[in-house]
């Protein structure tokens, strides 16, 4: 699976991309993610990218022609068209099921915005959905992206060690985790339960499945209903 991410400020990106999990998981070659310069692509002389929104307001807005340029470039490039993301306050919220549902696409491009945003002659004609990552907004769609590009990511086979550790957490199965705990067995007066240290593995199942019941019921009743 390839993701390219469409941005005014790739390095912003990269900072995060050569980290950690996703960072080791690129290296090995499980799965590509790369940004594009959107100013690279402007033909304006002074490489401005942005400009006054007709009919006045606040802040400026990304025209048409950079993004239509980066888009056509990333199409020759690997020989397609990719799926399209735009990444805005305005588009479906992500969630779990949403993001298996993308995991199929070998190849997707996904736009920030900036600033106010972007020209929405642009976005009729190229992009194929919007995604937001909640009801609130953020400066641009650099870490919306990079959000939308790790929990795909860790689906991809070989990069985490196994399917469990994906399917086995919160909102997978529809149901939030079961709590967690680590050594030491005593910490400030509280112990471990019991029955995670008894190496009776169907009762720890059973455990873990009561607690995320518990928890979810507890917590976000809501996704009950969905499941
Ligand atoms: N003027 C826009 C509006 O009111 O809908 C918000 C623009 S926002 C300041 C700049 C960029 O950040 C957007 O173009 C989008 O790419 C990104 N962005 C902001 N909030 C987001 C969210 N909740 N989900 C995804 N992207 C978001």
């Amino acid at each position: 699976m390839r993701i390219d991410i469409l941005t005014l400020f790739p390095e912003m990106c990269y900072s995060f991309l050569n980290e950690s999990i996703i960072g080791r998981a690129r290296s090995a070659g499980f799965i590509q993610i790369e940004c594009r310069n959107i100013r690279d692509y402007t033909a304006d002389k002074h490489n401005r990218v942005d400009d006054a929104p007709y009919g006045g307001g606040t802040g400026m807005i990304m025209q048409a022609q950079p993004v239509y340029d980066c888009f056509m470039s990333l199409c020759s490039d690997i020989g397609k068209k990719p799926h399209l993301i735009y990444m805005s306050p305005k588009g479906d919220v992500l969630t779990q099921s949403k993001a298996k549902q993308l995991m199929h696409y070998e190849n997707i491009a996904v736009l920030c915005g900036h600033y106010e945003g972007v020209d929405q002659r642009v976005l009729d004609e190229i992009v194929d959905e919007e995604i937001s990552i909640g009801d609130y907004v953020v400066t641009g769609g650099e870490m919306p992206a990079l959000i939308f590009a790790d929990c795909v990511a860790r689906m991809v086979p070989g990069v985490l060690p196994n399917e469990d550790a994906f399917t086995l957490e919160s909102h997978f199965g529809g149901l939030l985790e079961y709590p967690q705990y680590t050594r030491p067995y005593e910490w400030h007066g509280m112990k471990v339960p019991d029955v995670l240290i008894s190496g009776h593995h169907a009762n720890i199942k059973r455990w873990q499945n009561e607690k995320s019941l518990e928890i979810t019921k507890e917590k976000r009743p809501d996704l009950l209903g969905k499941r």
